[in-house]
């Protein structure tokens, strides 16, 4: 049984759709007060309107978070909002696909810009609140893409991922003094609106390659996020959970096959 976190407060980047929007659902169920993020007002005010009423009250605050001063001003909206931040979910991230030999250099600064400098703004951001709190947690959607496997087309999207492992390592040594847990989640293949996107071809093959034979729900990577976010998790630093289904682990086709 774990201690009740209701109450607290916790502010989820790219919590306005997809897996972002579930790790506040399943926060706001548990009584927690969320701050979702995003860029698209609309789509961010509708993600609070349907979230808010299942428990604790869910808010949108706009912001990009490639932008120091958007980190700065939601994380300041939140706290004022809520009288604190107990727990930041850097969540939010892109994943479009070019190939190596094809890309831009403008599409490397966009994607490191959103998934990496946008990951380490919003974690400063709070890290005043945080501390506050005496028990902060800080936990990231990483991906098993760029740390564990491997996919054409994302050879930039992996590079940023990876990236998130390597800031939590020091992040976590940095912070801990000051009583803030960081983390990450590795989520395998998860049915989202971004993921939709990728086509039914996509969508089948991928299915195809997990051994538990489904994609990932969204609010799978959201029980996880509270996992970490329990007082149960405190003694837990610097390190990550793979949510995928079994999906990393065949050795070969083969392996799967004949299963
Ligand atoms: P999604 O459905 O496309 O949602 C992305 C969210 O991030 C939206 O709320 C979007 O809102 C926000 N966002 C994007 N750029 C932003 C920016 N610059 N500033 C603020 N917010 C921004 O994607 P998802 O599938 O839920 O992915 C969420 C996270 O999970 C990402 O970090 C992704 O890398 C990771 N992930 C996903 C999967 C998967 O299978 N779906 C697997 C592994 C890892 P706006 O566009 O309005 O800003």
């Amino acid at each position: 049984m774990f201690t009740p976190i209701d109450g607290r407060t916790v502010l989820v980047t790219g919590g306005t759709k997809g897996i972002g929007k579930e790790i506040a659902g399943v926060f706001a169920r548990a009584g927690a007060n969320v701050v979702v993020t995003g860029r698209d007002a609309e789509q961010g005010e509708a993600a609070a309107r349907e979230l808010s009423g299942q428990g604790g009250e869910v808010a949108y605050a706009g912001g990009d978070v490639a932008k120091a001063a958007d980190c700065e001003r939601v994380a300041a909206e939140t706290a004022a909002r809520f009288g604190g931040i107990d727990v930041v979910c850097a969540n939010a991230g892109v994943f479009p696909d070019v190939k190596l030999a094809d890309m831009t250099e403008e599409d490397i600064d966009s994607i490191f810009a959103t998934n990496v400098k946008g990951c380490l703004l919003t974690v400063k951001a709070c890290i005043p609140h945080l501390e506050r709190t005496g028990r902060g947690r800080v936990i990231l959607t990483s991906s098993i893409t760029g740390p564990v496997t491997g996919y054409p087309g994302w050879s930039h999207y992996g590079a940023t991922k990876a990236a998130q492992l390597g800031f939590i390592r020091t992040a976590c040594i940095e912070l801990a003094p000051k009583g803030i847990t960081v983390n990450a989640v590795m989520p395998g293949n998860i049915y989202s609106e971004g993921l939709d996107e990728l086509g039914e071809d996509y969508l089948t093959s991928m299915t195809d390659s997990i051994p538990l034979g489904r994609l990932g729900k969204v609010e799978e990577i959201g029980a996880a996020a509270l996992f970490l976010a329990t007082d149960e998790a405190a003694f837990i630093t610097g390190q990550t959970i793979i949510v995928d289904g079994g999906q990393v682990v065949p050795e070969s086709l083969a392996a799967l096959q004949s299963a």
